[in-house]
C-alpha cells in the first residue's frame, strides 16, 4: 500500500461504494486483523501510539478520548458524527460518496475496541444522498458478515443504525447530537458529566467524526508508530482539507500534515484565480478566525495554526482576494451562526441577534463609530460566555478580521456605501 495519500488512495477506482469493490482494494482486512491480532485494550494502545487527533474541529486525542470510558459500565454507545454543517466545510460527504464501507469499516473497529454493540451514524439531514448510501452500505455489510452476530467468528456482535439529523448545525456539538438521537430537541447539555461517562441513554458513549474513524482501517494495517511517522509530532497523519473561494480549482485535498499551506494552495487548488491576489484566508471554516498571507508558509499543523491565532478547525480553507469584503464575509457568517443559535443561553440567542443587526448596518455604510466600538464590547463579551463553541465562534472570525482589517471596518462607518465594493466597482468601470 502507497503511504500517501491514505483515505482518498482508492477514490479514482470505480464503484468503490459497492462492498466487493472495496474488498478487492483491501477494504474490511482492516477488521479482520483487527479481530485477529488486538485485544480492545490493546486496540485502544495502538490508536494512541497513533497520535491521531480528532478531525472534527476540536483536534483532541482519539485514543485518549476512547481511554475515558468507564471500565466495566455496559451498554455503551458510539456515536459517528456525521452532521457536517461548519461553512466551507464537505470532506466528510466526499468520504462517504466515494467509499462509505471505509466509514462502515472503521465504526466497526472503533465499536470493537470500545465493546460497543450499537453504534450510530448521524448524518446530516441534508446530506440525503449520501444517508443512503450509508444505508446500502450497512446492508450489504451485514449481508457479508461484517454486521450483526459473531461477526467473523469473532465472537463480537454489533449492529450499526444509521440515522438522519434535521439540518441544524448544533447537532454536530457532540452532546446536542446525543439529545437529537435520542429524540429530544439538539440542544447542549451542561458538562460534566462528558458523555464518555454519561452519554446516550445515560450510558459511556464515544463521540468521533467522519473522517478519524475513516483513518482507522489504516491505522490497524500499518500500526500506530506507521501512522505516527506521517505528518508531525503534533499532528500525526493526514488531513482533508476542503479548498474554497478564489482559486483556481476548489475541492477536497488529502495532504500530509506539516506540509506547507502555500503547496496545497498553489499546488493543489491551482494558485488564486487569474486577476486574483491573496488578501486573507479562513483555514478551519466560518467559525475560525482570518488569517493572512505572510501566514500561508505555515504547515498544515494544528499547534502552528493555533500560534498564529486560528485553528485548522474542521479542515476547510476559504481563500478570499483582494476585491473581498471582510466586513461583508463577518456580516454572512454572524447570520449563518445567530440563525443556528439553539437559543439556550442568553449571550449567543441575544449576543447573535444585536451581532448581525449592527453587522447589516455596518456593511451598508450607515453605522457609526460608536456602533462599531458596541459591536467589538459585544463580541468581546460572547466570548467565553456561552454555554457551547457556537456562541464563542459566532465571534472569533468578526474580532479578527476587525484585529487585521480594522482600517476596512472603519472606513464603512458613515460610508453609506460599502467601500471595498466601491473600490472594485471604480477599477472594473
Ligand atoms: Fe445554544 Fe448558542 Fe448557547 Fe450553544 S451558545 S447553547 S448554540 S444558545
Amino acid at each position: 500500500m502507497a503511504e500517501f495519500p491514505l483515505l482518498t488512495k482508492d477514490f479514482g477506482t470505480q464503484d468503490l461504494h459497492e462492498r466487493a469493490v472495496y474488498e478487492r482494494t483491501g477494504g474490511y482486512q482492516g477488521l479482520r486483523e483487527a479481530f485477529k491480532r488486538f485485544t480492545p485494550e490493546t486496540l485502544i494502545a495502538e490508536v494512541k501510539t497513533s497520535g491521531i487527533r480528532g478531525r472534527g474541529g476540536a483536534g483532541f486525542p482519539t485514543g485518549t478520548k476512547w481511554s475515558f470510558l468507564p471500565k466495566d459500565v455496559f451498554p455503551r454507545y458510539l456515536c459517528c458524527n456525521a452532521d457536517e454543517s461548519e461553512p466551507g466545510c464537505f470532506k466528510d460527504r466526499y468520504l462517504i460518496d466515494k467509499s462509505p464501507h471505509q466509514l462502515v469499516e472503521g465504526v466497526l473497529i472503533a465499536s470493537y475496541a470500545l465493546q460497543v454493540n450499537v453504534a450510530f451514524i448521524y448524518i446530516r439531514g441534508e446530506y440525503r444522498d449520501q444517508r443512503l448510501l450509508l444505508e446500502r452500505a450497512v446492508e450489504e455489510a451485514r449481508a457479508a458478515g461484517f454486521i450483526g452476530k459473531n461477526i467473523l467468528g469473532s465472537g463480537f456482535d454489533c449492529d450499526v443504525i444509521v440515522h438522519g439529523g434535521a439540518g441544524a448545525y448544533i447537532c454536530g456539538e457532540e452532546t446536542a447530537l446525543i439529545d437529537s438521537l435520542e429524540g429530544l430537541r439538539g440542544q447542549p447539555r451542561l458538562k460534566p458529566p462528558f458523555p464518555a461517562v454519561k452519554g446516550l441513554y445515560g450510558q459511556p458513549t464515544v463521540v468521533n467524526n467522519v473522517e478519524t474513524l475513516c483513518n482507522l482501517p489504516h491505522i490497524v494495517q500499518r500500526g500506530g508508530e506507521w501512522f505516527k511517522s506521517l505528518g508531525t509530532e503534533g499532528s500525526t497523519g493526514t488531513r482533508l482539507f476542503c479548498c474554497s473561494g478564489h482559486i483556481k480549482k476548489p475541492g477536497t485535498y488529502e495532504m500530509l500534515l506539516g506540509t506547507p499551506i502555500r503547496e496545497l494552495l498553489e499546488e493543489e487548488c491551482g494558485g488564486m484565480r487569474t486577476g486574483s491576489t491573496l488578501k486573507a484566508f479562513q483555514p478551519g471554516g466560518g467559525s475560525m478566525q482570518v488569517l493572512l498571507p505572510e501566514h500561508v508558509d505555515l504547515p498544515l499543523d494544528m499547534n502552528e495554526v493555533q500560534k498564529a491565532g486560528s485553528s485548522l478547525g474542521a479542515g476547510a480553507m476559504i481563500f478570499m482576494d483582494q476585491d473581498t469584503c471582510l466586513v461583508d464575509v463577518s456580516m454572512r457568517l454572524v447570520d449563518f451562526y445567530q440563525h443556528e443559535s439553539c437559543g439556550k443561553c442568553v449571550p449567543c440567542r441575544e449576543g447573535t441577534y444585536f451581532e448581525s443587526q449592527l453587522m447589516h448596518k455596518l456593511e451598508a455604510g450607515h453605522a457609526t463609530p460608536a456602533e462599531l466600538a458596541t459591536l467589538s464590547d459585544i463580541c468581546a463579551n460572547m466570548d467565553g460566555r456561552c454555554f457551547c463553541p457556537l456562541g464563542d465562534t459566532a465571534t472569533w472570525f468578526v474580532m479578527s478580521a476587525y484585529k487585521h482589517f480594522r482600517d476596512e471596518f472603519e472606513a464603512h462607518c458613515n460610508a453609506g456605501e460599502c467601500p471595498v465594493k466601491a473600490r472594485a466597482r471604480e477599477r472594473a468601470a
